[in-house]
């Protein structure tokens, strides 16, 4: 078998299709998709600051990859952000990894810790509270710093890697735990209002699988020996995502109905929750739709 444009042998077949691809045209392919998804949702404009998040996984580090490709020619700016979380044996090989990426593709990196933001690093948090799962603390926490620091950088859109993958994960979660407001701010472009205190984010991998960024991080060595969170196994997530994929291999193109079939009621939810007032959290000044952020409600339970 060929691929599907030229004599070379395929690297990939494509998941929901049963096209194949050698590397040259699979990374045609895959920056296509990207370049598609940024301009159906108008993600970026030309004066753009963009941050991106990386972690030193496939995912992010893919990303970095492929938007410093696309935008090093233009006028748009170009940032890396990254989080030391304070998890051991973890970060300090993603992290050299990072480092190293960044100052051969000259992208400026900022780093932060949850240790020099939060007086405590993500161990010493799991330490003092076992009862709850990390990813908690983790998530909103790294959301916080990535927002703030996006602002005092001047970063105008924040870019993530979320994949489809990712997308109809959290979907599925947020109908599992009735959290309708969790899924109004979802999307290629998440928030429901504009609202300076925020930093939009963009996900220009939404429409990409993991399987295909797996695939382009490995034929283009962007992926380094990558160590799994010793976390990850802990969190609702990973329960959702084992359900999936057993759905997914049964019934192939199960997560991409979930992400479109959610798309097209997605404005409908976000109309929905609109009217509701982006208030200034009473400890930290942060954007918040309640009083107290959730930041500042998680810290207050750990001190
Ligand atoms: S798996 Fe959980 S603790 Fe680990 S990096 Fe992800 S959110 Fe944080
Ligand atoms: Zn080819
Ligand atoms: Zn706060």
């Amino acid at each position: 078998m060929n691929c599907r444009n030229c004599k070379n042998n395929p690297v990939i077949t494509l998941p929901n299709s049963n096209v194949s691809l050698c590397k040259k045209h699979f990374n045609i392919y895959f920056e296509k998709k990207v370049r598609k998804t940024i301009r159906i949702y108008n993600m970026v404009d030309k004066k753009d600051i963009i941050g991106v998040a990386v972690s030193g996984g496939k995912d992010s580090m893919s990303l970095l990859s492929v938007l410093n490709k696309i935008f090093r020619p233009t006028k748009v700016k170009l940032i890396a952000l990254s989080i030391d979380e304070g998890i051991k044996n973890y970060r300090d090989s993603n992290f050299k990894f990072v480092k190293s990426f960044c100052k051969k593709n000259k992208i400026n990196l900022y780093t932060f810790s949850f240790k020099k933001e939060f007086g405590k690093t993500l161990d010493e948090i799991k330490k003092k509270d076992p009862g709850t799962i990390p990813c908690t603390f983790c998530g909103v926490f790294r959301r916080k710093i990535l927002n703030d620091k996006a602002l005092e950088l001047g970063v105008n859109k924040l870019a993530t890697g979320h994949n489809l993958d990712d997308e109809a994960q959290t979907i599925l979660m947020n109908q599992f735990r009735k959290n309708t407001r969790a899924s109004a701010v979802l999307g290629p472009v998440t928030g429901i209002v504009n609202d300076p205190k925020f930093v939009r984010r963009i996900k220009p991998f939404y429409f990409l699988t993991e399987k295909e960024i797996t695939a382009f991080a490995f034929l283009n060595n962007i992926l380094d020996k990558y160590v799994e969170c010793p976390n990850a196994k802990l969190g609702y997530r990973n329960s959702v995502l084992e359900l999936l994929n057993q759905f997914e291999k049964k019934y192939p193109g199960t997560k991409y109905n979930i992400v479109s079939s959610f798309l097209s009621t997605l404005p409908l939810i976000k109309e929905s929750f609109k009217e509701k007032t982006v208030n200034s959290c009473r400890k930290c000044g942060a954007a918040t739709s309640k009083d107290i952020c959730q930041a500042c409600v998680l810290l207050e339970k750990l001190n």
